[in-house]
C-alpha cells in the first residue's frame, strides 16, 4: 500500500512520556469540569474524600471509585431522563446512543456536536489502522440506529473519503449481492456474522476469489483474535481479518488491530485505559488479565470517569512493530467478567470454548454452552453444544476428541452434545454463547 502510513502520525507515534503528559493534562481538565458541573461526580469525589487536584499522576486515578453500568442506570432512574452525569449543556447535544440493554433498562449516553467530530476522527484512525484507505468501498454491516457502531463507522468512512454502503446488520443475501456488485473492498460486522456470510457464500457456490473484498474488521463481540476463528473468516471471505472493539458508554470503536495483527491498539490520547484486578481492585501487572476500566479524556456530553466495563483484557505499553506507541491488548477481549463459568472448581470463559470448537474442521462455527441442573445430585451440568458438518467422520470418536481438547484448555471436562448441521440458530448481531437453564 502506498501513501502515508498513519492517519495521525504525530499522535500515534508520540513517545510514551509525552503521551502520558498529554493524558494528564486532559485528565485534569476532565476531572475539574466533572467535579464542578456534575453533581453525580461531585458526590462520588466527596464520598471518596478527594478533590480533582488530589490526582497528581495517572496512577493516582485508582483513588476515584469506578462507575458501573448499574450505578448509571440507577442515576438515570433517580434523575430522568439522562442522570446528572451529563456535563455539556443540552444546547450542545447532537445524538443519543443507549446501550443495547441486554441486562435491563438501557443506559443513555449522549454525543455533543463536538463529540461526534471527535468520535468520527478516532474511529477513522482505528479504520486506517487495519488498512481502510480513501476510495475503499466499505460495506458497513454493523447495525445502524441506536446501536453505536453503525453510526461511528459511517461517519469515519466520510473522514477517510471512502464510499460507504450503509446496509446494516441484515439481509444476508443482499450482503452477498453487494460483495459481488459493486464489489465492496472492506467489510465491517460482528465476527459471527462474518462467518455466516462466508458460509452463505460457499452455499451459493461463489468462490472468495470472485469478490474484490480484501479486508474486514470485526467487533461487537470477541472472537476475531481466536486463531481458528480468524482463519475461518479469512478463508471464507478471502480477506485479511482484523479485530475491533468498542462499547456504548465509552465510544463505539476505540481500539482496532493494525496490520501486524498484534493486539488491539487503543486511542490513548482520547481514553485512559486501566486493567484492574477484579478481586483486589488494584492495577494488574503488565500481561496479567483484568477488567478494562476507561476514562474519557476528551468527551464532552456524558464523560465517564473510570467506567468499569466488565470486559477482560491484558495491556502492554511496548511499542508495536508498526511503530505506534499507543498501548495494546494482545489477544483482544478475553471475555466478560460476569460470563465466567465456574464448573467443578475450574474457572473458564466462553472464548476458551470457542478456541477449541473452532479448531475442529468437523464442526460448524456455531456453538453454545448450556448450564443445567442435575436434579438427582443437585449439581451443575455444563454442556458444550456443537454441530457436526455433514459426513465428517464418526460422531462418537469426534465427541471424545472434543472432550479431550476442552479438558486441555479448560482444566475440566464438560459434557458435549453434537447435533446435526443447521440445528443451532444463526445470528446477524451478537451471538449468545452462554445459556443458563439452571434451577435457581
Ligand atoms: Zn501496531
Amino acid at each position: 500500500m502506498g501513501g502515508r502510513k498513519y492517519f495521525e502520525s504525530e499522535i500515534e507515534t508520540m513517545d510514551r512520556s509525552n503521551l502520558e503528559k498529554l493524558q494528564m493534562e486532559r485528565l485534569q481538565w476532565q476531572l475539574k469540569r466533572c467535579y464542578e458541573e456534575s453533581p453525580f461526580y461531585r458526590e462520588r469525589f466527596m464520598k471518596a474524600g478527594i478533590k480533582p487536584e488530589d490526582i497528581r499522576s495517572l496512577e493516582e486515578i485508582v483513588r476515584i471509585p469506578p462507575v458501573t453500568k448499574e450505578e448509571l442506570r440507577e442515576e438515570q432512574l433517580a434523575h430522568p431522563s439522562f442522570g446528572r452525569y451529563t456535563v455539556a449543556p443540552s444546547k450542545d447535544w447532537a445524538e443519543l446512543h443507549p446501550s443495547t440493554g441486554t441486562t435491563g433498562v438501557p443506559v443513555n449516553t449522549i454525543w455533543s456536536h463536538r463529540d461526534v467530530k471527535t468520535i468520527a476522527s478516532w474511529t477513522a484512525r482505528t479504520m486506517w489502522n487495519f488498512g481502510a484507505r480513501p476510495g475503499d468501498i466499505v460495506q458497513n454491516a454493523f447495525s445502524y440506529g441506536l446501536w453505536v457502531a453503525g453510526m461511528s463507522t459511517h461517519y469515519a468512512t466520510q473522514e477517510l473519503k471512502c464510499f460507504v454502503l450503509p446496509i446494516g446488520a441484515a439481509m444476508t443475501e443482499r450482503q452477498i449481492d453487494y460483495l459481488l456488485n459493486p464489489g465492496s473492498t472492506v467489510l465491517l460486522c460482528t465476527p459471527s456474522y462474518a462467518l455466516h456470510i462466508g458460509e452463505r457464500l460457499a452455499q451459493r457456490g461463489i468462490s472468495p476469489e470472485d469478490i474484490p473484498l480484501r479486508r474486514g474488521c470485526f467487533g461487537g463481540e470477541g472472537g476475531t483474535e481466536v486463531p481458528a476463528t480468524r482463519k475461518k473468516i479469512e478463508e471464507g471471505l478471502g480477506i485479511d481479518a482484523f479485530d475491533y472493539y468498542g462499547l456504548a458508554e465509552i465510544g463505539p470503536t476505540i481500539a482496532s488491530e493494525c496490520e501486524e495483527k498484534a493486539g488491539l491498539h487503543w486511542v490513548e490520547d482520547h481514553i485512559l485505559i486501566e486493567v484492574i484486578d477484579p478481586d483486589t481492585k488494584e492495577i494488574s501487572r503488565p500481561g496479567e488479565t483484568g477488567v478494562l476500566v476507561m476514562t474519557h479524556l476528551t468527551k464532552e456530553a456524558t464523560p465517564m470517569i473510570r467506567y468499569w466495563s466488565n470486559d477482560l483484557a491484558k495491556l502492554t505499553t511496548e511499542k508495536c512493530a508498526c511503530g505506534r506507541t499507543h498501548a495494546r491488548s494482545i489477544g483482544g477481549i478475553l471475555g466478560r467478567a460476569d460470563d465466567m463459568i465456574i464448573y467443578k472448581g475450574a474457572k473458564f470463559y466462553p472464548i476458551q470454548v470457542e478456541k477449541v470448537v473452532r479448531s475442529f474442521t468437523e464442526l460448524s462455527d456455531e456453538f453454545h454452552i448450556e448450564l443445567t441442573t442435575d436434579e438427582r445430585m443437585g449439581t451443575d451440568i455444563c454442556t458444550v453444544v456443537v454441530e457436526q458438518m455433514a459426513e465428517r467422520g464418526d460422531t462418537e470418536i469426534l465427541a471424545s476428541s472434543l472432550k479431550k481438547g476442552l479438558k486441555e484448555e479448560l482444566m475440566v471436562t464438560p459434557e458435549v452434545d453434537i447435533k446435526p448441521l443447521g440445528s443451532l440458530e444463526r445470528t446477524t448481531f451478537k451471538a449468545k454463547r452462554l445459556v443458563d437453564n439452571r434451577k435457581k
